[in-house]
Parts: structure tokens; sequence; C-alpha cells
């Protein structure tokens, strides 16, 4: 076999706490919308409603490396780009119709990411009943921090998430206050799409969500996981 171009290259990320240079490969991202009921709230949006989910292409991940601050670069068309903090979960082992109980045997490691997203093309987008797409899925639209292996994490309902812009905090939460718990998405989402080893889950941001500008810096993270530090540029 011959490829008639270059393949492009693996999208992947920095593992935490192994060897230099060791990577995460990534298979594909899978975003859940609405996970924390004050987001939801902010939104326009009340109750438990079932899970829902979107996806970014694998190769809109911008790695960070631990310590280092990422450049991302103030995406086109848009005029209110957003934040959402988020709790990464890396799938190590795949399957489908996995069950609840079952779902920690599946995850590789954590990460703290941003589902960057353009709200106003996403607003667009829900009013016209396109898909989000266009708001969700740029380039450099899922900065990400080091994914450490799950034994190395302590994850608990008081965990902590949160994210700073300038040094001022805009959200701030517990994992506690997922609505839908990291299992459970596993298996929704497992329902719908065989998972990959490779697959990331972005798993649903917190109330605080707004706009950043060119100049901004960005601090996100999830206690006992880790931190991760972008600074937004002009295009
Ligand atoms: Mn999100």
């Amino acid at each position: 076999m011959t490829f008639v171009l270059t393949p492009p290259a693996v999208a992947a990320v920095p593992v935490a706490g192994r060897e230099p240079g060791a990577m995460f490969p990534v298979h594909r991202i899978y975003c859940v919308g609405r996970n924390y009921v004050e987001h939801a709230k902010e939104m326009g949006f009340t109750g438990r409603e079932p899970p829902f989910f979107f996806m970014k292409p694998a190769d809109a991940v911008l790695p960070v490396a631990e310590g280092s601050v990422g450049t991302m670069h103030y995406p086109s068309l848009t005029k209110d780009l957003h934040h959402e903090v988020e709790l990464v979960v890396a799938i190590g082992r795949g399957g489908r119709d996995i069950k609840a109980a079952d779902a920690l045997d599946h995850v590789w490691g954590y990460a703290v990411g941003l589902d960057m997203t353009r709200r106003d093309l996403q607003g667009e987008a829900k009013k016209q009943g396109r898909p989000w797409c266009i708001g969700k899925g740029f380039d450099e639209s899922a900065p990400i921090g080091p994914i450490r292996a799950a034994a190395d994490c302590r994850l608990g309902a008081e965990t902590e998430i949160a994210l700073e812009v300038n040094g001022a905090v805009r959200q701030k939460s517990t994992l506690g206050k997922l609505i839908w718990s990291v299992p459970e998405i596993i298996e929704h989402l497992s329902a719908a799409w065989e998972l990959q080893p490779g697959d990331l889950i972005f798993s649903g941001t917190p109330e605080g969500v707004a706009a950043v500008v060119a100049g901004d810096t960005l601090a996100a993270r999830v206690e006992g996981v880790g931190a991760l530090q972008v600074r937004l540029v002009g295009r």
C-alpha cells in the first residue's frame, strides 16, 4: 500500500509522571453538554436530561506540557470566545455497552482541559437547528494539560475544578456537582459509539463560562490531576 499524500501526524497529548516524551495518542474527542446544574441554568435549561454528546476533531487538541504556558490563537469568525474548564477522561481500553459498574476499568487517566467555544456561532447554530461543529470543533479548540494515569489521581466528590483568567477566579466547582458521573457518561457514550483506546471525553463544565480576549492568560486545574496554562494571542 502507498499513500498518495503524507499521512497526517497522530494527535497526541503528553503524559504526566512517566518517562520524558511519553505521549497518549488521541483517537476521538467526545464532549458532554450541560453536565453541571448551575451551568445548565446559565445556558437557559433546568432539570436532569439524558446526557448528550458532541465531538471535536482529534487534531483540535492543543497539548500543553507540565509547567509551560501554551499559546492559543484567537479563532476566526467569532467575537465571543468562551472558556469551559472540564475534567477530561482518557480511555485506555475500548468497548461498547460498557456498564457504569465496569466503566473505570476502561479509563487510562485524566487531565484538565478547556472546551473553548465560539459562543456566538454556537448560539446561532442552536437558533437555526444546525450542527454545533463551527462553534465547538475549530482548530485549537481543545487545550489540554498532561494526562495523568488514573492510579496516580485522587478524584472524589470534593475534588475542586477551577479556572482563573488573568489571576481572577471565573469558574470554581467540585466534581460531585457533575449531573452524570464519569462511569455514567461512559455507559451512555458506549451505547452510542464503540469506545476505542485513545478516546478523550470532555465531561462538561461548571457555571461561570465567559468571554476571553487576546492577551488573556487562562489557568485551569483539577485538584489531584493537573494544571493547564494557556495564553490567548491575536491571529
Ligand atoms: Mn463543554
